[in-house]
Formats: C-alpha cells, sequence, structure tokens
C-alpha cells in the first residue's frame, strides 16, 4: 500500500499486490437488474465504436431481449442522435431514468443531461470517469439482458474506470484494416488482458465495400488484416462489416435502429451463448 493510499481501489490505477480486481467493482443501483455487461472499445476514434454498439444493442432487442446502451463516450457522445434521440432524461431525487428507443433500446448518454445537444463538455478526467461510474449505479435500468458500454477510444481514463468498476463479461474490439489502427487495437487488447477482462472477439469495420453498380468487392484499405490479427490475438473475428453509405445515411438521420444485423449475425450468436453461460 502506498502513502497516498486513500483506501479506495475503484479511484485508483495503482497495481498493489492488495487488492483483488473484483473489490474495486461498484454495484449497479436497486432498480437495476443487468445480466450482461459488454465493453466495445477501439484503440482509436472514428472507426465505428457507436455503429457497432448500437448495431448490436437493435439486434438482440430484435430477438426479443432486453438491449441497454450505457454511453461512455462522454466528450463525443453519439449515440443519441443516431438513435434520433434528443431532448432531456428523467429522474428524481434518487435516480435517473434511461431514455428508451423506438425499439424500446435503454439509453444513458450526458446528451440526455446537458442544456443542447450541442453543448461541449468541458471536465477534466476525474470528472468523466465519475459520470460514467454515476451511469452504471445512479440509473434506474430495471431489467437488462445486455448492456452495451460505447468506450471513447484508446486506453485513457474512462476505459479504466469501466474496466476496474463495472463487472464486464467481456470487451468486443472495433478495428479497420489500417496498419496503424492495428497496431493500437493491441494496446486496447493488452490493457484488457492487464485486467482479466475477456476479449470476445475484434469486428472489423470498412472493411470493404461493394460497388453499387456491379456489386464488386473493392478492398479500399488494403486487403483485411482482421483473421491475422485475430489469430495472433488468439481471438475470433466476430464481423466483418463493408463501408456503406446506405449505413452512414441512417445513423445522420437518426434511424440506425434499421441499419439491419446483416453482417453482424456471427457476433449476436456468441452473445446469445453468453447468455446461457
Ligand atoms: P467511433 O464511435 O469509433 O468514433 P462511429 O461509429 O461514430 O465511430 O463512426 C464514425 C462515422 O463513420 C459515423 O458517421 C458512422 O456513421 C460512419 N460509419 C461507421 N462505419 C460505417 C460503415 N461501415 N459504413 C458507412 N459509414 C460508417
Ligand atoms: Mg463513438
Amino acid at each position: 500500500m502506498s502513502e497516498s493510499c486513500s483506501g479506495n481501489c475503484a479511484s485508483c490505477a495503482s497495481n498493489c499486490s492488495s487488492r483483488d480486481p473484483k473489490d474495486m467493482h461498484i454495484p449497479c443501483g436497486p432498480y437495476s437488474n443487468i445480466k450482461k455487461v459488454i465493453g466495445v472499445v477501439s484503440g482509436k476514434g472514428g472507426v465505428g465504436k457507436s455503429l457497432v454498439t448500437s448495431m448490436l444493442a437493435c439486434a438482440v432487442q430484435s430477438k426479443g431481449r432486453s438491449a441497454a446502451i450505457l454511453d461512455a463516450d462522454v466528450t463525443g457522445p453519439s449515440i443519441p442522435k443516431s438513435f434520433g434521440l434528443s431532448g432531456r432524461a428523467q429522474g428524481n431525487d434518487e435516480y435517473l431514468f434511461p431514455v428508451e428507443s423506438k425499439t424500446g433500446v435503454k439509453i444513458m448518454s450526458v446528451n440526455f443531461l446537458l442544456e443542447t445537444e450541442d453543448s461541449p463538455v468541458v471536465w477534466r478526467g476525474p470528472v468523466i470517469s465519475g459520470v460514467v461510474q454515476q451511469f452504471w449505479k445512479d440509473v434506474a435500468w430495471g431489467d437488462v439482458d445486455y448492456m452495451f458500454v460505447d468506450m471513447p477510444p484508446g486506453t485513457g481514463d474512462v476505459p479504466l474506470t469501466v474496466f476496474q468498476s463495472i463487472p464486464l463479461s467481456g470487451i468486443i474490439v472495433v478495428t479497420t484494416p489500417q496498419d496503424l489502427v492495428t497496431m493500437i487495437v493491441k494496446k486496447a487488447f493488452n490493457m484488457a488482458k492487464l485486467m482479466n477482462i475477456p476479449v470476445l472477439g475484434i469486428i472489423e469495420n470498412m472493411s470493404y465495400a461493394l460497388c453499387p453498380d456491379c456489386g464488386k468487392r473493392i478492398d479500399i484499405f488494403g486487403e483485411s488484416k482482421a483473421e491475422a490479427v485475430a489469430s495472433e490475438l488468439g481471438v475470433p473475428v466476430l464481423a466483418q462489416i463493408p463501408v456503406n453509405p446506405a449505413t452512414a445515411a441512417l445513423v445522420d438521420k437518426g434511424a440506425v435502429e434499421l441499419a439491419g444485423d446483416e453482417y453482424i449475425s456471427k457476433a449476436v450468436e456468441l452473445l446469445e451463448r453468453l447468455d446461457s453461460e
């Protein structure tokens, strides 16, 4: 134990021998019954983490399970807009209530708490991490089969806080075929491993494009490296999602629920298997 120890492992990153990682988990609130929590991470921004989070949540919801999204990207929240949701979350003295999408996905995001959706969040790291913990414990989530945590990119404060304080069933790593991204992906993977969090698999987004005229596959970023990286890391490739202007248009107009699950069915099957464990 260091001299500066406050006794609160949940807000500390040091790796003392006296700590059990599970001790640092924060219980969710009394009005939440959350069965599985899946973190969606990436090394880098703009690779499609929020899109994948939304697609997974919509897919499990459409199978009759209850899905939720905890938007942990506090400075760059994009979930509400992609579901076409604006306005404020309701709450009482003790708890906040998630906002429900058209198909019933329960969502909490800092955008539901801001005066206007374009207000910037200019808070320091510990405040931001605190908000994410509050989304976990001070939101009355109700019954949730699968909660997806849409992470900010990288291996900073928020992923560290989520990994330490929320009991994750595992993480899904989102990547694109570029080399640099692959290198950064390994950082996210190694961070999860360091913290004993199972990596369920990799989803490669923007893997390729299909020519709208002839249907020919175009490898815009070069040949996919997903299989090679996945086997190097010893995890499966759960999906390869093409660049699709129609998907981008749906996200832009707040209709991500219509994007479908054509490319992520293997990932959804894996989530269903988790449930029976
Ligand atoms: P991240 O959360 O990793 O920063 P987003 O999910 O917000 O990334 O994606 C960045 C942008 O790219 C969004 O506008 C999204 O709609 C678009 N996008 C992501 N993946 C695809 C795809 N496969 N096809 C078309 N547009 C995509
Ligand atoms: Mg995002």
